[in-house]
Order: structure tokens, then sequence, then C-alpha cells
């Protein structure tokens, strides 16, 4: 989701954080016979990765609805006094992550709207919370209030607006999620039941879309007709659950069902599950997901992340073998990809970089000093595997460059006799505009340097990127079935007047 409020906007042109795009993570629970909000709660815990920012869980019991959420992580928003006073049979949950433009509560998600036709046309809640606050709202029973958590990104909202402006809502403070909620509950206001509502809005919602909208008595999920942010449905006692990665299904012992298809609305009530292809698929998964967002334990398309990053290692070997002494991984991502390539030459895999798990999003901190110190503070490297060494280093991706620069003299100082930087992916040329948190195109390294004048920059003994045919090779999926924008430049979603902030090369 990103806001569009003009005040918003100035801010990040401050920061120069670029637009405010989010990889997030969604998680719903249908099912009379299981606790929802805790299994939300551990949802949410097991798709911390997709976002750091704030977090929340909705619940319904057939009659009225509950929401919490607040800033922080999962278990800075909950505590079990929390999860326990949640009540109901269904509920929605989101982790957001953003960049630091975009923090504020009023963000956080789910996101409630007045659905019935008699009561409130706009939110229940207040548009300007302070920082760090949380929310704690219920719906009394007639309200018909729904919730939306959303992953993806909007990048266009005009057709949206122009429908809430018909409508006599006031946009100016909306984000593109405000504004589905918004639309959706505008439509039930108008007599349209849940799943209607959403198709009717469906075709004014142009990007990327995960959705799960929950009413009093229903679930409802909803892709894109790309499924460029991933969406799957597993069973758990005789319920079901859906979450933006697999990943979150083993923790809760869900048993993993199925994708739900690009295209496709999922409606889970009383009367069961049933499902629609609301418009012809166009399956188009953001490649990025593999590259570095999802969990190495999830499976997307059918594929293991963890198998998908391990052949990038063994392609980029046969792309560019290096006589080394040792190879280590910029953990956490690059992990998987570092082993591939070691084992592939033959040479000594080691965890040369020690991370600090306990530190967060050094790539999103505004200023650039101050993420320059967040990547210290992240990772020291072991002399003692990298000291008098040939070193390998491997990493999912560079977007600024910041981190990799940081890690080159790191690897340096400590003792390193050559550093060659090795990156598990194509060079970033081109902004996001789907849900992921990059920076505005000036911003990124590849799209201003050539790799010579990267591995300059960087300080490197020899600089290499996974070839983008390589990439797609490693998958083992056809080139078609991806998005990959952020190394091409073709958005397969129109971007409305945000074509205008990409040069092409
Ligand atoms: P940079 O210093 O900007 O080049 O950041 C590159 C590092 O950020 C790599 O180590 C990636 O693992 C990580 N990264 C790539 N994309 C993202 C993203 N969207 N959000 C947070 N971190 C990212």
């Amino acid at each position: 989701m990103k806001d569009t409020s003009p005040r918003q906007n100035e801010m990040e042109t401050e920061v120069t954080t670029g637009q405010v795009g989010e990889k997030c993570a969604v998680f719903g629970v249908y099912g009379t016979e299981l606790e929802v909000a805790r299994l939300s709660f551990f949802g949410l815990f097991a798709l911390q990765h997709r976002g750091q920012e704030s977090s929340g869980i909705a619940t319904a019991n057939g009659e009225t609805m509950m929401v919490h959420k607040g800033m922080g992580l999962v278990s800075q928003v909950f505590n079990d006094e929390l999860i326990s006073n949640f009540k109901g049979h269904i509920a929605v949950a989101h982790n957001r992550y953003s960049t630091a433009g975009g923090s504020k509560v009023k963000h956080a998600q789910p996101m409630l709207a007045a659905g019935a036709s008699s009561l409130k046309t706009v939110s229940y809640e207040d548009p300007h919370p302070s920082l760090n606050d949380s929310v704690s709202l219920s719906s009394g029973p007639d309200d018909g209030a729904i919730a939306l958590v959303h992953n993806g990104n909007l990048p266009t909202t005009v057709a949206l607006e122009g429908f809430l402006k018909a409508r006599n809502v006031d946009t100016a403070e909306f984000s593109d999620s405000r504004m589905m909620v918004e639309a959706i509950a505008a439509r039930m206001r108008e007599g349209v039941e849940l799943p209607a509502a959403i198709k009717d809005v469906y075709p004014l919602m142009t990007g990327a879309f995960s959705l799960l909208i929950m009413s009093r008595d229903s679930l409802v999920a909803v892709r894109d007709h790309c499924g460029i942010r991933p969406l799957s449905l597993a069973k758990l006692n005789g319920g079901w659950v859906i979450a933006s990665e697999t990943c979150a299904f083993s923790p809760i012992g869900a048993e993993y069902e199925r994708d739900i298809a690009p295209g496709e609305l999922l409606v889970i009530d009383k009367d069961g599950l049933r499902s629609e292809q609301i418009v012809v698929p166009d399956p188009k998964l953001d490649i990025f997901e593999f590259v570095y967002f999802a969990r190495p334990d999830s499976q997307l398309l059918g594929k293991s992340v963890y198998e998908v990053r391990r052949n990038f290692g063994v392609q980029l070997a046969k792309e560019y073998p290096v006589e080394a002494d040792v190879v280590i991984p910029v953990p956490e991502t690059a992990i998987a990809s570092a082993i591939g390539y070691a084992e592939a030459l033959g040479i000594r895999f080691e965890m040369g970089l020690t991370k600090n798990r306990y530190i967060h999003r050094t790539f999103i901190t505004p200023e650039q000093h101050v993420r320059e110190q967040g990547v210290k503070s992240k990772l020291t490297p072991i002399k003692e595997i990298i000291s008098g060494k040939r070193v390998v280093v491997f990493d999912d991706s560079i977007v600024r460059g910041t981190t990799s620069r940081q890690i080159v003299k790191m690897l340096f100082e400590a003792g390193a006799k050559e550093v060659h930087f090795l990156v598990a992916s194509p060079p970033v040329k081109y902004p996001d505009f789907y849900g992921i948190d990059t920076p505005q195109q000036k911003n990124l390294i590849a799209a201003t340097k050539s790799v010579a004048e990267m591995r300059e920059y960087l300080g490197a003994t020899s600089l290499r990127f996974l070839s983008y045919e390589g990439m797609i090779a490693a998958t083992g999926l056809p080139e078609n079935q991806f998005c990959t924008s952020c190394f091409t430049g073709v958005y397969p979603i129109d971007i409305g007047e945000r074509a205008k902030e990409v040069v092409h090369s």
C-alpha cells in the first residue's frame, strides 16, 4: 500500500526514500473450531520478515468485529492478554513494511470501513493517532463493517479516487489500501453483498494486490490478474488459512492446499469455500520474491525458495568461477546462493560475517550516514576466517550499494587479500511500483553506474552479477511467468502517471 496524501509526498522527497511502497504480509483464518487470533499471531510471527513496521489483527464472530494494531514488531504490538480478548471465528492480520516517510499508525492494517447501508460514510479510525500509538476498536452488531489487509501497491489510484469522489468521499488523506476498503464499503452501502462489491471495484484497482477482506461472517481473498505478490491457501482442523507465504502454515499445523490464482476471488463462509476466476489471469509473480523477500522455507509457484537461491549460486559458478580460498554469504538471504556457488567450485564455505539478528531495516533508514552506521551494527566480520584469504562474498542483490560498500571495506579491514563481490541477481536498474520498498531510480546504483564503475565505488577486487538469463534458468520456470520489472523496466500492470519517473536505458 502507499500513501498518496500530498503531505506524505513532501516528506518523501525530503528524506529521499523514494516512493512509499511496501512488501507486507497478509494472513487470514476462517474456522469455527479455531482460536483465530492466536493463530494469526503465530502466522504474523512467521511472516515478520515481510514487514516490521506495524502489525495488526482483526477478528469477527458473525456479529461484531474487533481490531488491534500498532507500530512495531508482532511481539511489541501483541501480548497474551490482548490475544485472549479477541473473539470470533474469522480473522485477518497484517505486518506492514514501508519507508520511513510512511511510518504512521494511520497506515497500519487491518483497515476498517463501515459497509452497512445505514452507517458512517467514512472510516472509524482517527487518521492522525500519534506515532507508536496503538489502536483498538470494535464495531457494533449493526455496523456491517469490513476489514481489509493488503500486500502490494497500486501505482495509480486515479480510477478509485474518481469512484470515491463521485460518492462524496474525501480521498485527500487516503492511502491506496484505504481507497480500496472505502470503495468496497461504498458499494456495500449501496446494497451490494461483499463479493459482488469487490467485483465491482476490482477493475478500478490498478496495480499489485493480494487482499484479504473480512465481513462479520465471511472471509474473501482476491489477487490482481498477474498475481504479482504471492498468496496461498491451507487447511486446518476443518477450517481454512490464507497467507502471503507458505512458511506461515507449518508453525500452526496447517496443511498447504494450493496457491490462490491470479484474478481469483475466493469466498469462505458458513457454506464453505467457493471460488471464481473473475478476470483472465496473466500470471507474473515478482521474481524478487525468489531473490530477496520470501523466506527460504517457503514454496513459490511450487518451487522451494531455498533450492532456487541455491541454483542462483550454482549458475553463477558456471558464469564466473573465481579462484578463491573461502566463500562467505551476507546473511541471511544470500546463504543458499553462497552454498551453491561454493559447492559447485569446491571452495570452502564459511559464515564469515555474523549478523546481529536483533537489528532490523538498515535498508530503509532515511539518512545515508545512519544507514551506513546501521550496516556496521548489523554485520561483523570474523577475522580468523577472512585474514590473509582471497574471499568471495555473496549478497542477494545490490540496491543503493551502501551495504556492499561497507562490507567490502570491513572485509579488507579484517585482512582479506582479495574481495570478490558476487550478486545472486542481475543489476536492479528500475524502481518497483508493486509493493517492494525500492528507492527512486536515481538512487539505484545500477541505474547510474556501469558494473566497472560500481566495482570501483565498492572498492572490490571484482564484482559480478548473475546474468538475467541465468536467474530465469535457475528458477526452472519460464520467463513469462514472472514480473521482472526491477531488472528489465517491463511493468506488466499499467503504472499510470508513475511511468514518467522511469528512464529506460
Ligand atoms: P543497498 O545497500 O541499498 O545496496 O542494499 C542491499 C541490501 O539490501 C542487500 O543486502 C539486500 O539483501 C537488501 N535488500 C534488497 N532489497 C531490499 C528491500 N526491498 N528491502 C530491504 N532490504 C533489501
